[in-house]
């Protein structure tokens, strides 16, 4: 999730809670994925600004009867598509697969919007 606190005064129609209820969205597969990077990969983790072009942590979505899957989980800038997966230059190492019970996959998000949304 991001947290940062943006300017009310400069950016008025800043609404913090849709922006993080729309990932939630994204991290259950109700809506399509959205990257800055146009390759339909989740974002798990980006730099501190919101540009995904800063770099990265992704993966892809994928979403069974029983359960989450984050396949090809890797540091990418958008630079090098055809390396993304392989680069190893930032001493970031990809993950092949981390799989979440859907339950319990969705009871943490459930419970994160019960306790701040
Ligand atoms: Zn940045």
């Amino acid at each position: 999730m991001d947290f940062f606190v943006v300017d009310k005064a400069r950016f008025p129609n800043y609404d913090r809670h849709k922006i993080i209820r729309s990932k939630i969205e994204q991290y259950l597969g109700n809506k399509p994925v959205y990257t800055q990077l146009d390759n339909n990969r989740l974002v798990l983790y980006r730099c501190h600004c919101g540009s995904d072009y800063c770099s990265v942590i992704a993966c892809d979505l994928e979403i069974t009867e029983d359960q989450v899957k984050w396949n090809n989980i890797a540091y990418e800038d958008g630079l090098d598509k055809e390396d993304a997966l392989e680069l190893d230059e930032h001493g970031i190492t990809p993950i092949e697969q981390l799989i979440f019970d859907r339950k319990q996959y969705q009871q943490v998000f459930n419970e994160y919007l019960e306790q701040y949304l």
